[in-house]
């Protein structure tokens, strides 16, 4: 029960990727502190992906705050003028328990289709504070993913390129929900239906990761 309260005070961090204004995004940021490897703030994303990673942020929150849990939200809206550094720092300054960035993934191959989860590789310095804790995180999200949707596994992959991770001090993973680029999956992805399943999963997975 004190595990239940505490983590009931919990705040997190969702990050609906994307949705960057583009003279903002156009822009490069180091993937890392003290990096020279720069990389654009925003690439834009899969056709479709951002009002979808809004609308599963959305519910993710509503359903995260039912249970009593504080949320915030990078963004909010389209037009957002951080790069991934600053959603990274964002989640960092409101000492988030836990970030979650929701996002839909994109192919030149329309028959690939699944959900994976991303957490950041260990590197010293920048992500080995947070790697741990993120993999577990990771791991359930995944699993309570794939048990909602139903949607094929492609599993939890480590990632070491991606500035929203290498800036983050807080437990971060990034949720592939979906590809956009597959008819069946993109049709799900933007119904009622499945936007519901899939932000259920998120809040069942981040409230796992916080009791224990
Ligand atoms: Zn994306």
């Amino acid at each position: 029960m004190l595990a239940e309260l505490a983590a009931a005070a919990a705040l997190i961090c969702l990050d609906p990727g994307h949705g960057t204004a583009p003279e903002i995004g156009r822009e490069l940021e180091p993937i890392g502190p003290g990096s020279k490897r720069l990389k654009i703030k925003d690439p834009g994303g899969a056709a479709g992906e951002e009002p979808v990673a809004l609308a599963i942020a959305r519910r993710t929150r509503a359903l995260l705050l039912a249970r009593g849990y504080r949320v915030a939200m990078t963004r909010d809206r389209t037009a957002y003028r951080g790069g991934n550094r600053e959603r990274a720092r964002f989640c960092n300054a409101s000492g988030a328990a836990l970030m979650i960035r929701i996002h839909a993934d994109g192919s030149s191959d329309s028959s690939v289709h699944g959900v994976s989860t991303l957490v950041p590789a260990l590197r010293r310095g920048w992500t080995d504070d947070i790697h741990g804790a993120s993999r577990r995180a990771g791991e359930l999200l995944q699993r309570e993913l794939v048990n909602a949707t139903g949607a094929r596994d492609l599993g939890v992959v480590e990632r070491g390129d991606l500035t929203g991770f290498n800036w983050a001090d807080v437990p971060a993973v990034l949720v592939e929900t979906g590809f956009m680029s597959n008819p069946r999956e993109a049709r799900l992805l933007r119904s009622d239906a499945y936007q519901r399943k899939v932000a259920g999963a998120l809040a069942r997975a981040a409230h796992r990761f916080l009791i224990r």
